[in-house]
């Protein structure tokens, strides 16, 4: 059984074959599939796909820091409305960006924060989204760390330092396509990272990896993430699968 912890199933992307993508995901053994929200514009799309796909598919609920723009106060009160209408397997994603633009640094600090003191109300999971920004998401999770505070670093792309930082505030670290990529550098030091804390993750339709680097990523495509892995750890696939299928339920309870 392989999870995929972190794709957009609902991206416009997927609007002209979504049904057959999902099945070949399936087809190569991916039975569940955690749905990261980036803001409201996109929440219809989500329940569409959780009507459509009951068994399969989980959601989060959250603002994507991409999206903290001039209106981020009342798209945290949509947010804060559905945490608190219905249940959603963890805050996501959240977090801080710098790549695109800095302009809103300050709010997107807030709004992480918020959201964050509103997982750990809600004993639920966060799942971190952060580019260009590990220092200012450390800051973050520095003052809020507790026991309630848990869940994954999504993406993961920084140094060995990092990850183990990331580890010491409850964090899983969230391994997709840049593990396969050749300058992706993760590769390197993961072997002295133990498996207890890695899932497996697309971040569909982005981020393919090798040897899909450039086209639309999907579900399925998690198996040539978890071949590197096998490589890395010197595990088998089912064991891959298995161990961090595992961890995914230990951070999502389901
Ligand atoms: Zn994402």
């Amino acid at each position: 059984m392989i999870t995929d912890t972190h794709t957009h199933l609902y991206s416009e992307q997927f609007d002209e074959d979504r049904e057959a993508m999902i099945q070949r995901a399936k087809d190569v053994g991916v039975s569940r599939f955690f749905i990261p929200a980036i803001d409201s514009s996109y929440t219809e799309r989500m329940l569409a796909l959780e009507a459509k796909f009951s068994k399969d598919v989980f959601l989060m609920m959250g603002l994507h820091p991409t999206s903290v723009k001039e209106n981020y106060k009342e798209e945290l009160a949509l947010v804060k409305e559905w945490i608190d209408k219905r249940d959603f397997y963890a805050i996501g994603e959240i977090g801080i960006d710098l790549y695109w633009n800095k302009t809103f640094l300050k709010q997107q600090q807030e709004a992480f924060r918020t959201q964050i003191q509103w997982a750990k109300e809600k004993k639920l999971p966060i799942v971190i989204h952060c580019r260009d920004a590990f220092d200012e998401i450390f800051e973050v999770l520095e003052t809020e760390k507790s026991d309630d505070l848990f869940g994954i670093f999504h993406c993961f792309t920084g140094t060995l330092e990092q990850a183990k930082k990331a580890i010491s505030y409850n964090m899983k670290l969230g391994i997709g396509g840049v593990a396969t990529f050749k300058n992706g550098k993760i590769d390197k030091f993961l072997n002295e990272i133990d498996i207890k804390h890695i899932v497996l993750e697309t971040d569909a339709p982005y981020l393919a990896p090798t040897p899909y680097r450039g086209k639309r990523n999907e579900s399925s495509y998690i198996t040539n993430v978890i071949d590197k892995l096998v490589d890395i750890y010197s595990l088998s696939f089912e064991e891959i699968a298995d161990i961090t299928t595992q961890n995914s339920k230990d951070i999502f309870s389901v």
